[in-house]
């Protein structure tokens, strides 16, 4: 069976909407379990009514809130036959009231809790995935709509919870495997979770693509198809790097490093769950859904740089001690990505090029930290210095790891150096960027 999963812009209008229809219903003979994101811009324009009810402006909140309630209704109307939209009154009258009881209760306590702050956020998934089950259901296809808290359970961890998979395992065989077995797409939504005590919790931003990676690992999928707006993974980010080239195959190791080292296409955390349960991962465009887009598996290519990644902007801080050392502090919006970017590149003064970073700058300068993934940080090192050589940018190299080095640099120097580094490694002919 398949997992796939579409971001919030492959379901952002009504034409988007069909469009994942037809991708859901070609993939159901196999049996296939479709995760949605929240519809573009609704999870920050959730959190937008949280701060507005924080900040005591709860009637501009309630308006808002019914804004973003209407525009799901017309996204309804448009993909759903009037039984099924109609279906759908109940709910989404309930959820609004639900939510509209939540402000209060934001503006009465003057403070966005992260458990109410999660209660709200989780809103986006469970309308839009309701929405995409209604349109599969007015297109004859047979549908299940279950609700993500019926099937990811979480700690308690507000924010950004962590999948205790035993329990989600044990949930999806509960409530989702007969339905797949009888050849029904099952949707949900993606991001959203449930503690043992019942209370919604959130994965984090991005967090679809880890309950897509979770649920396949959970029914066994031997594919999870991550459906985005880009064609896959590419050597940088095509935004930045206008020469960046799709990458055909990445094993789950490269994946993981690029992902970690803060290249953003897909939540880091997602690649370790699908290596784990050996699922393989295929990135590719639901807008031009022909296109292979990017394979990612456990078998590995010849050792070569396969991709550059972006983390920052974080700060040189001055650690205590006996010698002069340099933490980092920042560098993403996930608590736990920037904990392990911390210690992956947390500093000792004079040690070995290829143990540590070394940080020569000052302490507190806003910097970036790139990283060239997929070759030993010794057999690169030359190459990139040369690359680098005209620039004074280069406060620091090494990397403790034989699959990637990383280099700091000052913040506003990123951009060109990240061009450089990919002119230097991608600018031959395209098999650089092959894998497997
Ligand atoms: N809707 C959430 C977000 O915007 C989760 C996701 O899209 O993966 O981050
Ligand atoms: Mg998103």
């Amino acid at each position: 069976m398949i997992v796939c999963k579409f971001g919030g812009t492959s379901v952002a209008d009504a034409a988007c909407v069909a469009r994942v229809c037809d991708l859901a219903a070609a993939r159901r003979p196999e049996g296939c379990l479709v995760v949605v994101s929240a519809m573009a811009r609704v999870t920050r324009r959730l959190l937008a009514l949280g701060r507005l009810a924080e900040a005591g402006e709860l009637p501009a909140a309630r308006r808002q809130l019914g804004e973003l309630f209407a525009q799901h209704r017309e996204v309804a109307a448009e993909v759903a036959d009037a039984a099924r939209r109609a279906a759908l009154d109940d709910p989404f009258a309930a959820e609004e009231k639900e939510l509209g009881v939540l402000l209060a209760g934001i503006r009465r306590a003057g403070r966005l809790r992260p458990v109410a702050s999660d209660r709200l956020l989780a809103a986006g998934e469970l309308l839009s995935s309701r929405i995409l089950a209604a349109a599969l259901a007015s297109r004859e296809q047979p549908v299940a709509w279950i609700d993500p808290r019926e099937l990811v359970a979480t700690d308690e961890r507000f924010g950004e919870a962590r999948p205790d998979q035993p329990r989600t395992a044990a949930a999806c065989e509960r409530h989702a495997r007969a339905h797949l077995a009888a050849r029904r797409l099952v949707v949900t939504g993606g991001f959203v979770g449930v503690t043992r005590r019942g209370d919604t919790t959130t994965l984090g931003w991005d967090g679809s693509d880890t309950s897509a990676a979770l649920l396949a690992a959970a029914l066994g999928a031997e594919l999870l198809e991550v459906f985005k707006d880009v064609d896959g993974v590419y050597t940088a980010d095509p935004r930045s790097v206008p020469g960046a080239r799709l990458v055909p195959h990445l094993s789950y190791r490269e994946a993981a490093e690029l992902t970690l080292l803060g290249a953003q296409v897909l939540h880091y955390a997602t690649i370790p769950l699908a290596a784990r349960a050996g699922t393989a991962v295929r990135v590719r465009n639901t807008f031009r859904p022909e296109a292979p887009g990017t394979l990612i598996r456990g078998v590995a290519g010849v050792p070569a740089v396969r991709g550059l990644a972006a983390a920052g902007p974080m700060s040189a801080t001055r650690l205590p001690g006996r010698y002069p050392c340099h933490g980092l502090n920042g560098g993403s919006s996930w608590p736990s990505q920037a904990r392990r970017l911390q210690s992956l590149t947390a500093t000792k003064a004079g040690a070995p090029a290829g143990e540590a970073l070394t940080w020569n700058g000052d302490a507190g300068e806003r910097v970036a930290l790139l990283s060239l993934v997929g070759a030993s940080a010794a057999d690169v090192a030359e190459r990139a210095a040369a690359a680098l050589a005209g620039r004074g940018a280069l406060h620091a190299a090494g990397s403790r790891c034989d699959t990637h080095l990383s280099v700091l640099v000052p913040l506003a120097e990123a951009p060109a150096v990240l061009a450089d580094l990919h002119q230097a490694f991608f600018s031959g002919p395209e098999s650089s960027a092959e894998g497997c």
